[in-house]
């Protein structure tokens, strides 16, 4: 039987050596916190993406809690972002002291602007859409309900790694931007790391003192700060990795392509969601809307194509958000897709035999 996992990491760490050769050499030289490693893949990271600063950090869920926080946010304050996304962007505005207010998905399952006004309150200090699957929220709609009611933005890009609206740069939008390395994402390394990307050198500045104690060199705190440095062994692997981004980036894009033209033409029990014009979408994961979806779900896994569902049960019904208030029915459209979405295997390590067994899997399970 043909496997088609949903992870690449075997496949993409197969042959370690060249990363093990770096490392040895990064101990060599003993500069095992931020450094010249961290330093050089904060710059080509930055460049990759096409924004002037990267500022390495601990993990995307602290990309997110730093800015937070030098912004200002806390006690008090509201959040708005999107009810449909990971988990660590609403346990990110709690970190804070501030309280989440979620908005509904729309169709590509990102936050739908159309809803967000509605969700303003006196307390609303800020808004984090997510850039949620790799595809890209509707940023000039935001930014404009954002600038009315004098918002901050920050950008959950965690899932979204190369992708661009209009030819316009993931994270230039907002007041920055929040970057996963996790080795699930689109460029990963071997454990946790994240970035905030910016525009605005000056809060650069302030958010590589406040990662480090707020420390200018040895003597000098010049602020309060938490440790939260990306690690030098991380950006090392990240070194190797990123003359990568781009090729990874287009093969992904080239996967969803192939599954989105075949399932178009499956019939009414696949839905393809929308792709929006000037959209790059990097399909972090591909998602797609499917009828008796947890008997094809069992079908696939059972075929030995690792499938899954992203998330089966949505943050507002979860424990941990009971004291927010919500109830079923708050957020028609993310507990449809909670029910009704399947992710596929899209990654840049399957083959095309993989893709074609996996397209032809689904179109057996419903018409035999
Ligand atoms: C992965 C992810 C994060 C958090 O990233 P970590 O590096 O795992 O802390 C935040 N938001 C979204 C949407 C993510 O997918």
């Amino acid at each position: 039987m043909m496997k088609v996992p949903f992870s690449y990491l075997e496949r993409q760490f197969a042959d370690p050596t060249e990363y093990f050769n770096d490392i040895r050499v990064l101990l060599e030289g003993m500069d095992l916190t931020l450094g010249t490693e961290v330093e050089k893949f904060e710059n080509r990271f930055a460049e990759f993406i096409g924004l002037p600063h990267a500022v390495g950090v601990g993990s995307g869920t602290d990309a997110l809690i730093l800015p937070l926080r030098l912004l200002g946010i806390g006690n008090g304050d509201e959040v708005i972002t999107a009810a449909n996304t990971f988990i660590a962007t609403a346990g990110a505005i709690v970190a804070t002291g501030a309280v989440p207010v979620f908005v509904d998905s729309e169709d590509g399952f990102v936050i739908d602007p159309s809803k967000i006004e509605a969700a303003i309150s006196p307390a609303t200090k800020a808004i984090i859409p997510v850039h949620y699957t790799g595809n890209m929220a509707d940023m000039p709609a935001i930014m404009e309900i954002a600038d009315r009611h004098n918002l901050l933005v920050i950008e959950d890009a965690c899932q979204a790694i190369g992708a661009q609206l209009t030819g316009t740069p993931v994270g230039s939008w907002g007041h920055c931007a929040a970057f996963s390395l996790h080795p699930l994402k689109n460029i990963n390394v071997w454990g946790d790391g994240g970035l905030v990307l910016t525009s605005d050198a000056d809060f650069a500045e302030e958010l590589r003192l406040y990662r480090n104690h707020g420390l200018v060199g040895r003597d000098h705190v010049e602020m309060f700060g938490v440790n939260s440095r990306l690690d030098s062994l991380q950006a090392v692997v990240g070194n190797r990795l990123i003359p990568d981004a781009g090729s990874i980036t287009e093969r992904r894009i080239k996967v969803a392509e192939r599954y989105d033209a075949a399932f178009a033409q499956l019939g009414p029990e696949i839905t393809v969601p929308k792709r929006r014009d000037g959209v790059r979408h990097v399909f972090h994961l591909y998602i797609i809307r499917a009828t008796k979806r947890d008997e094809l779900h069992a079908y696939l896994v059972d075929q030995g194509i690792e499938a899954k569902v992203h998330y089966p049960i949505p943050i507002h019904m979860q424990q941990a958000a009971r004291s927010l208030g919500y109830k079923a029915g708050s957020f028609p459209n993310t507990e449809f897709d909670a029910a009704n979405s399947i992710t596929l295997p899209a990654h840049q390590h399957l083959t095309d035999k993989e893709i074609e067994h996996t397209i032809r899997q689904v179109t057996k399970f419903y018409r035999g």
